[in-house]
Formats: C-alpha cells, sequence, structure tokens
C-alpha cells in the first residue's frame, strides 16, 4: 500500500469504463472500494471464451472500437496504463433485408496506411447511386455547418436530404453508434453527430484493444484496493463525514462516493437529500438492445465478394438498424476460424444452435433532455462540500462513447483531489 493512500476513502460504485478510469486516477492517493452488481468487472462482464476444436477464444461483448483522433483522453489512459491497441480496418457495407448491397466501401493497405475506395456496386443503379452522391454532399459541405441548437431531423430537413438518405443510409450507421431507434438518433442534437464524424477516422485510424476487453478490466481495476463483486448498491447516502454505500450485504462509510452506474441505475440509489440530482438523472432516457455473437450469415451481404469488417442490414419492418462486425475480419486469431459475426438488433429467428452469446444493454438516448440534465448536474458538482459524485458516458453532451466515462471520471477526479483533506 503506497502512503499516500491515507488521504481517504473512495467508494466508487459500477465497474463500466467510467467507474475503471475513476479507480485509475485516484488509485494511487486513496483507498478504493470498487462496487460491481456483476460477478466479474461489469466492462467486461458478458465477454465469453468459447472453443473451436481445442482452441479457445475470448470474444468481446461487445466488441468496442476506438477512433484515433476522438478518443485523446482515452489514449492518454490506456497508454499510461500499458494497454496496447491494434489497428483495425473498419470499412463497412449497407443491404436491404434480402441481403442486396446498395452502398459498400474498402480500405486498400498502402504502406501500412489504410486507403478508402468506394465498392463499385455503390455506383451500379440509380439508387444506390442516389444514396452515394447524398453521402458525399452530406460529409463534404453538411459536416461543415454550424448546427446551433437543431436536431438530426431539423438539420436534415433544412439542408434539403432526402427521407431516403436519411432512413437508409445516415440513420442506420447513427442509430447503430449510439445502438438506439432511428426515432432517437433524429432527436439528437445535429452538433453530436457533427462532431463525431468531423474528427476523422481516416488519419488516425480505427482500434481495438489487443488482448481484448480483460486486459482493460484487469490493468485499471488493479488500483483499487478492494473490489465488491455481486454487490450491487441499493443506497448512496450523505453521512456528516463523506457519504455510505449500502447493500444488502454491508453499509461502509467514506470520504466520498463515486457514481459511476448508469445513470436511470444512479437514480434509484438517491434519496431525499440529493433530490435535485435526482430529477436530473431522471431526465436521462435509456433504450435496450440485444447484442448476440453468432453464425448466421443472413446478416451479411448476399454476395460474399461484398463482405466487408461491418455491415449493416436496413429493413423497413423495423425501427433499428442490424449493425453487424464480421469478427474473423477483424480478430487475427479468428482468421481460418469459422465465420462469426456480433451482431445488434436481431432481425432474423436464428437458431439457438448458431447463438454463441447474448447479452442485453441499455444506452443513454442524448438528446436536448440529456442535454439539459448535463447541465443540472454540472451544477450541482460545483456546489461546496460535495461528498458524492456522477460520473459515466451520459455526463458528456454527445454520443456516449468511451471517450465520454474517462473525461466524466478524469473531471471527478481532479475535483476530489482538488479539495484539501
Ligand atoms: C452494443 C454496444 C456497442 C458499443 N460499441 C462501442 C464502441 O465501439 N466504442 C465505444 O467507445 N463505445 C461503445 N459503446 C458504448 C460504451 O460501451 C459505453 O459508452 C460505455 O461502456 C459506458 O461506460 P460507463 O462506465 O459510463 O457505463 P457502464 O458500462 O454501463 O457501466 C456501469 C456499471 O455500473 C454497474 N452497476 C449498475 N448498477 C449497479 C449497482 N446498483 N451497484 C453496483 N454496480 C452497478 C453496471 O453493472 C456496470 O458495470 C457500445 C455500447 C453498446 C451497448
Amino acid at each position: 500500500m503506497s502512503s499516500n493512500r491515507r488521504l481517504g476513502k473512495i467508494g466508487i460504485v459500477g465497474s463500466g469504463i467510467a467507474g475503471l478510469a475513476a479507480t485509475w486516477y485516484l488509485g494511487d492517493q486513496f483507498d478504493v472500494t470498487l462496487y460491481e452488481k456483476h460477478a466479474s468487472i461489469g466492462m467486461d462482464a458478458f465477454s465469453t471464451d468459447f472453443r473451436i476444436g481445442d482452441q479457445s477464444f475470448r470474444i468481446d461483448l461487445p466488441y468496442r472500437v476506438v477512433k484515433g483522433d476522438f478518443y485523446l483522453t482515452l489514449m492518454q489512459l490506456y497508454k499510461e496504463a500499458k494497454i496496447p491497441l491494434r489497428r483495425i480496418d473498419y470499412a463497412f457495407t449497407m443491404s436491404k433485408e434480402d441481403g442486396e448491397t446498395y452502398f459498400g466501401y474498402k480500405n486498400l493497405s498502402i504502406f501500412g496506411k489504410y486507403v478508402s475506395t468506394l465498392k463499385m456496386v455503390s455506383l451500379a443503379n440509380s439508387y444506390n447511386r442516389k444514396m452515394t452522391f447524398e453521402m458525399l454532399r452530406f460529409y463534404r459541405h453538411g459536416l461543415r455547418q454550424n448546427p446551433g441548437r437543431l436536431t438530426m431531423d431539423e438539420f436534415l430537413d433544412q439542408h434539403k436530404f432526402s427521407n431516403e438518405f436519411r432512413d437508409k443510409f445516415l440513420y442506420p450507421i447513427y442509430a447503430t453508434i449510439n445502438t438506439c431507434s432511428y426515432k432517437s438518433a433524429g432527436s439528437y442534437p445535429a452538433a453530436s453527430y457533427i462532431e463525431y464524424h468531423t474528427s476523422g477516422t481516416g488519419v488516425a485510424g480505427v482500434y481495438h484493444t489487443s488482448h481484448g476487453t480483460i486486459d482493460v478490466a484487469q490493468k485499471l481495476s488493479a488500483k483499487a484496493q478492494k473490489i465488491r463483486y455481486s454487490e450491487p448498491a441499493v443506497k448512496v447516502v450523505p453521512t456528516a463525514k463523506g457519504a455510505k454505500v449500502i447493500t444488502d450485504k454491508s453499509e461502509i462509510e467514506y470520504d466520498h462516493v463515486v457514481i459511476a452506474s448508469q445513470a436511470n441505475q444512479a437514480a434509484k440509489f438517491l434519496d431525499a437529500e440529493n433530490l435535485a440530482e435526482k430529477k436530473a438523472l431522471e431526465k436521462i432516457r435509456y433504450e435496450p438492445s440485444v447484442i448476440y455473437t453468432h453464425t448466421d450469415k443472413r446478416y451479411m451481404p448476399r454476395d460474399r465478394k461484398h463482405w466487408e469488417p461491418a455491415s449493416f442490414i436496413v429493413s423497413e419492418k423495423f425501427d433499428k438498424p442490424a449493425g453487424s462486425l464480421w469478427l474473423n475480419a477483424l480478430e487475427p486469431k479468428l482468421a481460418d476460424a469459422p465465420d462469426l459475426f456480433q451482431s445488434w438488433n436481431p432481425l432474423f429467428e436464428t437458431e439457438e444452435s448458431n447463438i454463441v452469446n447474448t447479452a442485453r444493454f441499455e444506452r443513454p438516448v442524448m438528446n436536448f433532455d440529456a442535454v439539459s440534465a448535463i447541465e443540472d448536474l454540472k451544477t450541482l458538482h460545483a456546489r461546496a462540500n460535495r461528498k458524492i459524485w456522477l460520473c459515466g458516458s451520459y455526463m458528456r453532451a454527445g454520443v456516449p462513447l468511451l471517450e465520454a466515462g474517462v473525461v466524466s471520471a478524469k473531471d471527478i477526479a481532479r475535483r476530489i483531489q482538488s479539495i484539501s483533506f
């Protein structure tokens, strides 16, 4: 134990990336106790080891990726924690429900850099050309606009993009990045889409952790003094000295408590003493989704020559796209294994025997209600004598990604560190 630990005791509720990052930033100076409702670190709780023949493979669920120039705080954290990243090819195709592809590009590897090239199918008929030309107009012209406080729906109307481009191209991509419905994607501030897309994938590339999420979980949680697995917090209440985490098994007082669970869970922990926080958290709506790892090839283009690492199947029957990753193209260890996919939002009935693992997630809808909640929470965080803090990917306006979780955790860690003990 480092002597600096005597600075105080911190309880952190939740071991997603925000709780892990808070543990990393605070763990050298404080005694950190991490609470997680799952039996393993939350960020890695759904990953699975599975066997092909006599070989065992660990598959992350979800298979998260990061863009080199968008995730600056996360990249710095991974560097400090010696978590290596591997550049991946993340080219994608878009197909109809019957598997007919209408848009796609591939990445050519030239001198170690990827150069994106449109697939011919993207120009093959008038429908495909319309999608491609509107896409080029959106990325060339649309992304240079200042959207002010417009929603995505309003922004696309104002710039006269067609409904087809919105429904068959842009929203399938955006709804997948946010794991939400098309309707919710349309309610996002246009500024969040523009921010995400103007920090380019082209130059810095797209990455995945070389040793999977388990490496992140192990290295970041190593700074916790104690991890209380399978011990969900039931209440977090202020005390004269700090704050207390109450579970079914224990009641422990800390100098500070960082709540790094989802906002809708955090709202349940808080009582009358933190009514303003609770009300702000309740403004953030969540949408559920199902993600599964499987062998069903219908989630890829019908014509195998169009297969790329990412594939979107867009069907008018559903309010969400099916976004799939072809894991063999992303993971060198699976290069010679039978085809394996990970899909968000099942569109087809798939036989049980084709499914490797399934998980249900909830994702915050970062619309203008969420933006207003963040403003309220920031004002509350600035009040004197705070002992209960909130962080998570929902605490930053924009797409709720790993970067937002780390940025919010770093902010809370700095605030706690600036208080004299
Ligand atoms: C399908 C999918 C794909 C994604 N892909 C990407 C991607 O490619 N790149 C990217 O950057 N982001 C991606 N994301 C988003 C990213 O995973 C999230 O933004 C991020 O994991 C959120 O981290 P967090 O720590 O804020 O919250 P969470 O990860 O939700 O962590 C909250 C933790 O709190 C725990 N908890 C809840 N209640 C309690 C309780 N009562 N007591 C104790 N613990 C509790 C939970 O079990 C969980 O471990 C994806 C999300 C999904 C769903």
